[in-house]
C-alpha cells in the first residue's frame, strides 16, 4: 500500500468539490504518517488524547491535529496548546472545560458539536433540540475562547446505502438550519464533518465538507 499514491488519488478526486481530507492515522506510525506530509499534506486525526500527543511532540509542528474521537474533559489540557479542530463536542460541561483550557494559552479552539445521527445506540452525540439548546444557552454565550465550526455525525455502520444517505441528509438540513438562524462571535457555520472510508462518496453528495478517511489510506488497522 502505497500512502503517497493514496493521498494525492484522494485530493484529486475531491479537487473542485469543496470538501477538505483528514486523514486519520491512528494507530499507524510516525514513518508512514511522514511519507504522507512529504506530499505537502497536513492535516491529520487521532481519536484518542495519548496518541495524539505522542505524535504531536514527535512530528513537525505545522501539523493540523484534529481531534476526532470522544473527548473527556480531564484530557482537554493536554491539547488545548495545540489542537486544530475538535470535532466531537458532545456537552456544554466539555465546551465549558475547553473554553477554560483554551483561555489559559490565550487562544479560541474551534469546534465542532458532534450530533447522534446513527440508528446505533452506542454512538456519542447530542439530538437536534440538545444541540439547539447548547448553542442558545446563556453559558455558551458567555465563553469568548471557543468557536463553533460546524457539525459532526457518523451514520450508521450498515450496508444499506439509503439509510446512510438519509442520516447524512438529516445532518445537512440540521447543519443549514443552524448556519441559516445563528451567527455570532462564537459561532460560524463552515463545516460538516462527515464520511469516512466506507460512506465518504454518499457523503460528499449530501454537502460533507470535511471527511475523515483512515483505512483507505492506510489499510486496516491491527488493534
Ligand atoms: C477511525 C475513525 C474514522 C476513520 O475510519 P475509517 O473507516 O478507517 O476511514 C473517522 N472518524 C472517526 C470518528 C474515527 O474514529
Amino acid at each position: 500500500m502505497d500512502v503517497k499514491i493514496n493521498i494525492k488519488e484522494f485530493e484529486k478526486k475531491l479537487d473542485g468539490k469543496g470538501c477538505q481530507l483528514v486523514a486519520v492515522t491512528k494507530t499507524k506510525p510516525n514513518d508512514l504518517i511522514m511519507q504522507v506530509y512529504e506530499t505537502g499534506f497536513k492535516d491529520f486525526g487521532e481519536n484518542k488524547i495519548q496518541d495524539l500527543v505522542a505524535k504531536y511532540e514527535a512530528l513537525p509542528k505545522d501539523i493540523n491535529w484534529h481531534m476526532i474521537g470522544h473527548l473527556q474533559r480531564n484530557k482537554v489540557k493536554y491539547i488545548a496548546p495545540f489542537i486544530h479542530l475538535v470535532h466531537a463536542v458532545d456537552s456544554l460541561r466539555l465546551l465549558n472545560e475547553i473554553n477554560k483550557q483554551a483561555k489559559k494559552y490565550n487562544r479560541q479552539i474551534c469546534c465542532l458539536l458532534q450530533i447522534h445521527i446513527a440508528s446505533e445506540e452506542a454512538k456519542f452525540g447530542l439530538n437536534k433540540e440538545e444541540a439547539l439548546e447548547l448553542i442558545t444557552s446563556e453559558e455558551f454565550k458567555a465563553m469568548h475562547h471557543i468557536k463553533i465550526k460546524g457539525l459532526m455525525g457518523m451514520a450508521t455502520n450498515t450496508t444499506d446505502q439509503e439509510q446512510i444517505r438519509q442520516e447524512f441528509r438529516g445532518l445537512k438540513i440540521l447543519f443549514d438550519d443552524i448556519k441559516r438562524e445563528f451567527t455570532g462571535p462564537a459561532i460560524a457555520m463552515e463545516e460538516l464533518s462527515m464520511g469516512m472510508s466506507g460512506d465518504y462518496q454518499i457523503a460528499i453528495e449530501e454537502g460533507s465538507t470535511m471527511i475523515r478517511v483512515g483505512s483507505a489510506i492506510f489499510g486496516h488497522r491491527n488493534y
